[in-house]
């Protein structure tokens, strides 16, 4: 089968394996209902999908072989209520609880970056607090959005409160923009997390700094949390709160390809809104940045 034929399952997996076979599932969130301003996140799975299956197995970099190493397979997506917030945020952790009955990575596809709380309560169900390393052009931990404690700026804030996390195993990388208040970004390092102001990452490698990050969050499992928005606009204008001056791609694959060894329990790519970039790719940068998660988790072989 040419790769443009057939069924747009990530990466083009058979897509019908019984969770309890898998070391991996892929797992679509088609949630946009916690977002501030633009919507079309729902659309991220369905997009990504479909620009994943340009990609191809071997990592020609760092001759990661994931598929050789791991049985990985999508397994389709979260049934959630497009009318009700709080039964889709509970929907959500049914499935990952579900899911995570199984010795069982879940590698998420968003959805807007609300379902990072969700998915964080099943995981911290199954492996207790978890370090985070979090891709953001913002540190989403508002404590209320229009009076609502639970919507996509909002997830770290809840977690640290939920105990989903060990706070001083947390940073957030590409930070920035224009803030509510002057003090927006204290609370997180007040929680003790690494904040990394997109700042600190203009015109240079990231390797430096990721060898400090890894060494913050490497003393148990870890979650990678990335918001596409986290990028520079210019690479990824598909997403719904765009600011300018963002990570360039090679700066995000030597975030991801740093995890490499870290002990990583899930890991989600969320905020990418298809229907602002009708080119598709933010979404196959998207489909790109899953696999090389993909490629770092526990487990994969190298060639
Ligand atoms: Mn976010
Ligand atoms: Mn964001």
């Amino acid at each position: 089968m040419p790769r443009f034929g057939g069924p747009a399952t990530f990466m083009r997996l058979p897509g019908e394996t019984d969770p309890a076979d898998l070391d991996v599932a892929v797992v679509g969130v088609p949630f946009d209902i916690g977002t501030s301003n633009r919507p079309g996140a729902r659309f991220g799975p369905r997009g990504i999908r479909s620009e994943s299956v340009m990609l191809r197995p071997y990592n020609m970099a760092t001759k990661a072989a994931p598929f050789d190493s791991l049985r990985i397979d999508d397994t389709g997506d979260v049934a959630t209520n497009p009318y009700n917030l709080a039964d889709s945020i509970e929907r959500i952790t049914a499935h990952y609880n579900q899911l995570l009955t199984n010795e069982i990575i879940p590698v998420s596809i968003g959805g807007d970056h609300t379902i990072v709380l969700p998915i964080l309560r099943a995981i911290a169900a199954k492996h207790g607090p978890v370090g985070v390393i979090h891709i953001d052009a913002h540190t989403d931990i508002n404590d209320l959005m229009f009076g609502e404690k639970i919507a996509h700026g909002t997830p770290f804030r809840r977690a640290v409160e939920e105990g989903l996390l060990d706070p001083n195993r947390v940073a957030q990388i590409g930070v920035r923009g224009t803030g509510y208040a002057a003090d927006d970004f204290d609370w997180s390092r007040e929680q003790g997390f690494r904040v990394v102001q997109v700042e600190e990452c203009w015109h240079k490698s990231l390797e430096p700094l990721m060898v400090e990050i890894v060494e913050k969050v490497s003393a148990g499992p870890v979650y990678i949390s990335f918001d596409i928005d986290g990028l520079d606009p210019s690479f990824a204008p598909g997403t719904g709160t765009p600011e300018i001056a963002g990570l360039t791609v090679p700066q995000a694959l030597e975030i991801i390809r740093a995890c490499r060894g870290l002990e990583v329990v899930g890991a989600d790519l969320v905020e990418v809104a298809p229907i602002y970039d009708v080119s598709g790719g933010t979404s196959l940068l998207a489909a790109n940045l899953l696999y090389e998660m993909l490629c770092v988790l526990p487990g994969v072989g190298y060639r």
